[in-house]
């Protein structure tokens, strides 16, 4: 099913508000494994309106509109929708008892402007406003659905969640159950990804592959419509199972892990710990495992290690490795993450030493080295990481706590 939506006002022309509306439905129609290929701003102006509903009538299954359905007479989706499709507008009874009851209640005088609000097109479906008066509906026409909703985030948020959800599900052919899982990545940058999965992505209707990018990580969602839970999550195995035979070993977690959160896990289940040396994260690497409740059995300590003074009398790094080979190098990391293991007394040792910039010293920026010590081996990791200073400190602690998951 492919949808569009059209969002109604002048007042997203001018920039006065942002189409949050847009946004919110594409999330929730990607949710349910409908492709949005559409965003269109309309004016309040019928004739560009209904230009633009016999377009989208043209190339899409679904149209949803958003705003417009209010008293003035500048709100006019309706109108235009009902002349687009070739139905009168008729007054929904319920609607308009809850209008009156809403103004009996209030002892304010109805106008007649508020009775259109309760108009539909007729031979609708209607969508009830639990938290405003303009009624929503849905107008089939001629095998496309157009669904009406009210402009303001308040009534349409809960209207598309309560009643509109479950009519676009009852549409999709009894598969009423619709699941997703999401699988997170690290160390692989979104264009690769899709490169490796761009096949079964372009293939792939049911189950969704849908693919983020977000603070230095890739997630992937699967969604699935089914008859049943247990069907819908047979499908995303399936295709889980092919996306890991090609890109598994970026994949440490699932739903609403976090590398951090992974990271403790592991270790508590393991009865193992980790020290952090850290010197261009100022920390960060730590503070990312100390947000994870129950920590402390994964996490026994760090020293922030800022300045080649600290990396010297804390760490023990030989005055000569810092200024031969300076405080960003291989050399350095090793020794950090060796010596940070031992005087924290930890069962892992995790060194992070880097050029996040402004000011480019002697290495350049987004140098960042990676030492992992486990006693017998250290392993050192150099990163050339791009962004600016606080992205490029985010994805080295980021990194640093991935070498503890491969
Ligand atoms: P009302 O009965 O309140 O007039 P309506 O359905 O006629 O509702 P509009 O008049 O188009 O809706 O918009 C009402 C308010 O809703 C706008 O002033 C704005 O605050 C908000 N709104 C409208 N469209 C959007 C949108 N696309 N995204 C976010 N907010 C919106
Ligand atoms: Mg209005």
């Amino acid at each position: 099913m492919r949808a569009e939506i059209i969002a109604v006002g002048t007042e997203l022309l001018l920039g006065q508000i942002a189409n949050t509306n847009a946004q919110f439905l594409s999330q929730k129609l990607a949710e349910i494994g409908i492709g949005v290929y559409y965003h269109t701003v309309v004016g309040d102006n019928a004739d560009r309106l209904y230009v633009q509903i016999q377009e989208a009538l043209n190339r899409s299954d679904l149209l949803i509109f958003s705003g417009g359905l209010g008293p003035t007479k500048d709100d006019l989706t309706k109108e235009t929708v009902a002349r687009a499709v070739g139905k009168p507008l008729v007054h929904d009874e319920q609607a308009l008892a809850r209008i009156i009851a809403y103004f009996k209640q209030r002892g304010m005088t109805m106008t007649e402007n508020n009775r259109k609000q309760a108009l539909v097109v007729e031979g609708s479906h209607v969508l009830p406003n639990d938290h405003g008066m303009a009624p929503g509906m849905v107008i089939e026409h001629k095998g496309k659905h157009l669904m009406m909703l009210p402009g303001p985030p308040r009534e349409l948020h809960p209207m598309f969640n309560t009643y509109g959800i479950p009519y676009l599900l009852s549409l999709m052919g009894g598969k009423n159950v619709v699941h997703s899982k999401v699988l997170r990545f690290f160390g692989i940058g979104e264009s690769a990804l899709e490169e490796e999965l761009i096949d079964l992505i372009d293939s792939q209707t049911n189950p969704t592959i849908a693919p983020l990018a977000a603070e230095g990580e890739v997630t992937i969602r699967l969604t699935a419509k089914a008859k049943s839970v247990v069907e819908a999550e047979t499908m995303i195995r399936s295709v889980e199972e092919q996306i890991e035979a090609r890109v598994g070993q970026f994949i440490y977690g699932y739903d609403d892990d976090s590398l951090a959160s992974v990271l403790v896990r592991e270790l508590s289940v393991r009865g193992e710990t980790v020290a952090f040396a850290e010197s261009v994260t100022g920390g960060l690497a730590s503070h990312l495992l100390t947000s994870i409740p129950g920590s402390s059995a994964a996490l026994k300590g760090s020293i922030i290690c800022y300045t080649n003074e600290v990396k010297e009398k804390q760490l023990g790094v030989p005055r000569d490795v810092l200024q031969t080979t300076g405080a960003v190098s291989g050399d350095a990391a090793r020794i950090m993450a060796e010596q940070v293991r031992l005087r924290i007394g930890s069962t892992y040792g995790i060194a992070i030493t880097g050029e996040a910039g402004p000011h480019a010293s002697e290495k350049s920026i987004g140098l960042v080295y990676i030492g992992a010590s486990d006693g017998k081996h250290t392993n050192v990791r150099e990163l050339r990481l791009s962004g600016q200073r606080a992205a490029i400190q985010l994805r080295a602690a980021k990194h640093a706590i991935f070498t503890m998951l491969e």
